[in-house]
């Protein structure tokens, strides 16, 4: 097949189902590059003088991140971009992408920090898996590495972090949400809250397979290894379950993340969110009087 584009005879290095279109490595690099600059501006992701935090595992998603941030804002000399990693402890997984996450910042000449759950909290996760509690692991998992992203985001003075949640990410999120009939958390998806450093999703527009290809075509080495523990998770069947959708109904996931964009207009107005206050053990924004992290390191006590 050839590029789809105007004028471009190249052979085709993909099809977009969703779109029609098959395109060539140079207008896929654009289109994709278009979707990203898109969703940022949309979103204000950006702004003067900012220090951006991305948040850096060292697998495909949010190493393409790195590498498209520093190339579309190449000339941007207000901006700073800085790189940081959280080691969850999960062996034979976390210590492999950090190496690569470590590789790729350097590769771009960004400041890299790592941080782990074991210094922040005094337990892995392997540590926590082992006590079988009831919730899966990512649960406490997410909570854990939100908090010290962003405590350590402020502590390095980031104005923003930015998170390599793509397409399917934010869809599976959307979809969870609806099963469980969480309208509060829903609401919340987009909404900022002036205690915690805003986050940004420059890849929120692009497709999971569409980042995996510019992570190849970018010469980012793309690890094979996956998480143990992600097969335990709710997140795990609604993926599934989207991908077969994606792949029956070509378009599923765009018109699945319309109709919440829509919907989420009139969500704030029927859901006033719950004042936050300051963790009893921490001192930090939280929902309860007592935050989830602190919580869990109770519950490991
Ligand atoms: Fe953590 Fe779950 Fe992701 Fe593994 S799959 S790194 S446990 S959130
Ligand atoms: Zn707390």
């Amino acid at each position: 097949m050839r590029c789809s584009k105007r004028k471009c005879s190249k052979p085709a290095l993909i099809h977009q189902r969703y779109s029609g279109l098959h395109l060539c490595e140079a207008h896929f690099i654009e289109d994709l590059e278009r979707k990203v600059k898109k969703e940022m501006r949309k979103q204000v992701m950006v702004e003067r003088g900012d220090k951006i935090a991305v948040a850096l595992s060292g697998g495909k998603d949010s190493s393409a991140l790195l590498s498209l941030l520093t190339k579309i804002f190449y000339n941007r000399t207000d901006l700073e971009f800085i790189a940081m990693s959280v080691d969850e402890g999960i062996h034979g997984y976390r210590s492999i992408t950090l190496s690569n996450a470590e590789e790729v910042a350097k590769g771009l000449g960004v400041d890299f920090f790592r941080f782990s759950l074991e210094e922040e909290f005094g337990f892995t996760l392997d540590e926590i898996a082992a006590r079988e509690f009831e919730q899966a692991p990512c649960t406490f998992c997410g909570i854990l590495r939100r908090k010290v992203v962003e405590r350590k985001a402020k502590e390095l003075g980031a104005t923003k972090v930015a998170t390599a949640h793509n397409l399917d990410d934010e869809v599976q999120t959307i979809l969870i949400n609806y099963i469980r009939g969480d309208i509060e958390r829903l609401g919340r998806l987009r909404g900022r809250r002036e205690e915690f450093v805003p986050r940004i999703k420059p890849l929120r527009g692009v497709p999971e397979k569409e980042v995996a290809l510019y992570a190849l075509i970018a010469g980012i080495p793309v690890l094979t290894v996956s998480c143990p523990y992600a097969p335990r998770s709710f997140r795990f069947t609604v993926k599934k379950m989207l991908n077969e959708f994606e792949r029956k109904h070509p378009g599923t996931k765009y018109s699945v993340m319309r109709g919440y964009e829509r919907l989420s207009e009139l969500l704030p107005k029927a859901q006033p969110e719950r004042k936050l206050v300051h963790c009893a053990r921490c001192g930090e924004a939280s929902a309860s009087r007592i935050c989830k992290a602190c919580e869990i390191q109770e519950m490991m006590k």
